[in-house]
């Protein structure tokens, strides 16, 4: 047989070749038939009926449409590494002309998450096929709700996926319409941010914009407020701490000389250390209140949580970096800057050693260069066989 006489790479590097035209397919009913987050039914029913076909038992429901499935090398216990694919399609109006666009209006795979899930599948028929080739389990898990708090993965994690077996490390990846395809980026360390929303009510009394002194104006309590605000993140910060504050939303909805009773304003917090995210929250809720009391006014300050910063566990990041060398080529493997979007791979990443990487989309000859989370994204498709096979790849590096 052709395969004995090949290294274990090659032969993970041929059966992804070979399943590329399946991989493709999947992708494409997947990019067809796109679900909204929590609920990714037919989506889930797709995955388990895939992982069954190929002899393995999925294992259904998991926070509710979430799918995990193991597969066991040599020696199951010795050591668990888990791969991560998110499920969920965005509400967006796909604006591509292709065979595969959305048959849902209104809802698109603009993220990307179709190529995640159809490339895990594709992942899960190579090492089912190489299960006498590695030491240890593999667990994969399909995870729904990346694009909605509280996230998917924080769900998954309470329904104990990150136990019975625990792995050891695990790995995601995600689509990069700003790296060509063929390429794979890598960051060690900080690499994507905390998201929390701000909602800020702040109250005074309106009235004739001729009589201010009568009033307490909120308009100026408001703009205060946003000054003082980006204070903290250039005082109160350590300056080697990424951190952004936005403010997209300013409503006083008075006209030229009536100032209102209310304003409102709503931003986010993004940052890349879970102590100052605390004390950054703190600072400012006390700063925006303690302005509005001295000014005569109120001020509501909340928060909504979003999901924690991702950081790449250093070690782990190198030893991938490396494998993917190995797999790729030096030339094929970047390093990635500091993104500060968030990414509900995050979870994982807090608890258990993590590697979350970028799998290269885009192709300028071909006009693929749209963002995620836009109409005309769309990806080169021959991503799909390098990210169903690095990703083997890599999980046999940790397993060996
Ligand atoms: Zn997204
Ligand atoms: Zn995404």
């Amino acid at each position: 047989m052709l395969v004995r006489t090949m290294s274990l790479q090659e032969t993970i590097q041929s059966l992804a070749r070979q399943y590329a035209p399946d991989i493709v397919a999947n992708r494409r009913h997947l990019h067809a038939n796109p679900e909204l987050s929590f609920h990714e039914h037919n989506t889930a029913r797709f995955v388990a009926d895939e992982l069954k076909a190929i002899g393995l038992q999925p294992q259904e429901g998991v926070a509710n449409t979430g799918v995990v499935v193991i597969i066991e090398g040599r020696n199951p216990q010795s050591r668990v590494v888990g791969l991560r694919a998110d499920m969920d399609a965005l509400p967006i109006h796909e604006a591509n002309e292709v065979p595969y666009k959305s048959k849902i209006a209104g809802v698109m795979h603009a993220c990307g998450h179709d190529v995640h899930t159809s490339s895990l599948l594709g992942t899960a028929r190579i090492l089912n096929g190489l299960r006498d080739q590695f030491e240890g389990t593999v667990k994969l898990v399909f995870q729904p709700a990346e694009e909605k708090a509280p996230g998917g993965a924080s769900l998954m994690i309470k329904e104990g996926v990150l136990e019975n077996p625990a792995p050891a490390s695990m790995l995601g990846q995600h689509v990069a319409p700003n790296v060509p395809v063929g390429k794979i980026g890598f960051r060690e360390g900080m690499y994507m941010a905390s998201t929390d929303e701000l909602y800020l009510t702040v109250r005074g009394k309106g009235g004739h914009g001729a009589m201010p002194d009568q009033l307490i104006d909120p308009v100026l309590i408001a703009s205060h407020i946003i000054v003082s605000l980006q204070q903290i993140i250039s005082r109160n910060r350590k300056p080697a701490n990424p951190s952004v504050l936005s403010f997209g939303r300013f409503i006083a909805d008075g006209v030229t000389n009536v100032i209102p009773n209310e304003v409102t304003i709503q931003g986010t917090f993004r940052c890349m250390d879970e102590e100052w995210r605390e004390d950054g929250l703190r600072r400012m809720k006390k700063m925006a209140e303690g302005i509005a009391d001295a000014m005569g006014g109120s001020c509501e300050f909340e928060v909504v949580r979003g999901y924690p910063f991702l950081k790449n566990h250093p070690e782990l990041t190198r030893r991938m970096r490396d494998a993917t060398v190995a797999y790729m080529g030096a030339d094929n493997v970047i390093d990635l800057d500091l993104w500060m979007a968030g990414e509900d791979f995050a979870f994982y990443s807090q608890v258990v050693d993590s590697c979350f990487y970028r799998l290269g989309t885009r192709n300028e000859a071909r006009g693929i260069i749209s963002g995620v989370h836009t109409p005309t994204f769309d990806i080169d498709e021959s991503a799909l066989e390098t990210g169903a096979g690095l990703m083997a790849w890599l999980a046999v590096n940790e397993l060996m």
